[in-house]
């Protein structure tokens, strides 16, 4: 039935502060241009930092609810509402695509920041179904990886898989000022990820913590790192990967986005 499809591209979106939502910045606009330009989906499935769990779980209602997760921002960002529907059907397929490994069907939870603030600028209308995957945060980042690959084929049937979070988070070390200067670490780390995203080299990417204490200071925590595998476990031995937009915000949160399988132009 889709088979004539052509093979859908994989995003990760460096998300960064849940302000975003409510700005019109350079990566605001970077994530609109790449709403615009890769085809429209059937689905997406995201893969959000901020949702963690033991085991791993997709959302599997018809209405997922936005959920605010995070404390201290302006009312005005409580009362976003992205109102796409769930893809219960697409639930059911990634299920089937992971097992053996056990996914839940999740009711409870909906879409999470992460997910919602890159997706009120690539799909302002919210009229693309989305569906949630969960991090099993039980798991080593291999894990991951290897999981992910068996999501493959849903490229190839017109759902949009993605990845939010941010290569580099330190919120320890964050700088408030806005013109704060990126740490040495973070640029570091950040221009060695882009030159193994580039050469198509996952093993370190994967094995991130040999990188030493750049990788240290970059990754204190793994979640939001961990969706970039999600994404690049999808990368064909051809397809290239671009980066619509880079930069390192607060002196301590990498806002780099890769694309892959999106031809240029
Ligand atoms: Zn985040």
């Amino acid at each position: 039935m889709t088979a004539s499809r052509a093979r859908m591209p994989v995003v990760f979106f460096g998300h960064g502060s849940p302000m975003n939502t409510l700005e019109q910045n350079r990566y605001t606009a970077a994530w609109r241009r790449l709403g615009e330009s890769v085809p429209k989906p059937k689905a997406i499935l995201a893969v959000s930092a901020h949702w963690t769990t033991r085991g791993t779980a997709v959302t599997a209602m018809e209405r997922p609810r936005t959920i605010h997760d995070f404390g201290g921002f302006p009312k005005e960002l409580f009362e976003v509402q992205y109102p796409a529907s769930g893809d219960p059907q697409l639930a059911e397929r990634v299920r089937a695509l992971l097992a053996p490994v056990a996914v839940h069907p999740d009711r409870s939870w909906g879409l999470d920041h992460g997910t919602w603030s890159v997706l009120a600028h690539a799909y302002p209308k919210a009229d693309v179904p989305v569906v949630q995957l969960s991090i099993d945060r039980t798991q080593p980042p291999r894990f991951h990886y290897e999981l992910a690959a068996s999501l493959a084929p849903l490229r190839d049937e017109g759902v949009l898989i993605l990845g939010s979070g941010n290569v580099v988070h330190n919120l320890g070390l964050i700088q408030w000022t806005e013109d704060a200067p990126p740490y040495d670490w973070a640029v570091r780390f950040n221009e060695k990820l882009r030159g193994y995203l580039l050469a198509r080299e996952h093993e370190p990417l994967i094995n991130f913590e040999a990188l030493g204490e750049d990788a240290r200071l970059s990754v204190p925590t793994p979640e939001h790192y961990l969706p970039l595998l999600y994404v690049i476990a999808q990368q064909g031995r051809d397809e290239i990967v671009s980066f619509p937009v880079d930069g390192i915000e607060h002196g301590s949160i990498g806002m780099l986005t890769a694309v892959i399988g999106l031809e240029a132009g």
